[in-house]
């Protein structure tokens, strides 16, 4: 989508720095981080958020989660504890309306979240 600030960033349009990527999703570092680790996860596919996926999406949705851990171990945060976060409409937090995951750690977070 031309005016979605994360499809431009998957297309390269957009500079980010990236942390990982593969044929279904990109990870970058998000530009306003809430942690010291701060990166997010941003399917290739163009959705909403949540409420956009249907059956067919399952198994990319897996894929995030696998990648998260991957990432987890990869960079030394995954015992230590991290938080996958995916805001779903602006009620919730959502300003980028491209469906993507925080992953933050590095510090401790608090539950329940503000
Ligand atoms: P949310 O508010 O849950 O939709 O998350 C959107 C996130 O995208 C925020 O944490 C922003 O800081 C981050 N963000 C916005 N623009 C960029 C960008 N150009 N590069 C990296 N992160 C971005």
């Amino acid at each position: 989508m031309q005016d979605c600030i994360f499809c431009r960033i998957i297309s390269g349009e957009i500079p980010a720095k990236k942390v990982f990527e593969d044929d279904r999703v990109i990870a970058v570092e998000d530009i306003a981080p809430a942690a010291p680790v701060h990166f997010l996860i941003i399917p290739k596919k163009h959705f909403v958020n949540a409420l956009d996926l249907d059956p067919s999406d399952h198994e990319l949705i897996g894929h995030v989660y696998q990648v998260a851990a991957s990432l987890a171990r990869e960079k030394g945060f995954a015992e230590s504890g991290f938080r996958i976060v995916s805001n779903n409409n602006a009620g919730a937090g959502q300003s980028v309306f491209h469906i993507h995951f925080h992953v933050l750690a590095g510090r401790h977070f608090a539950w329940p979240p503000g």
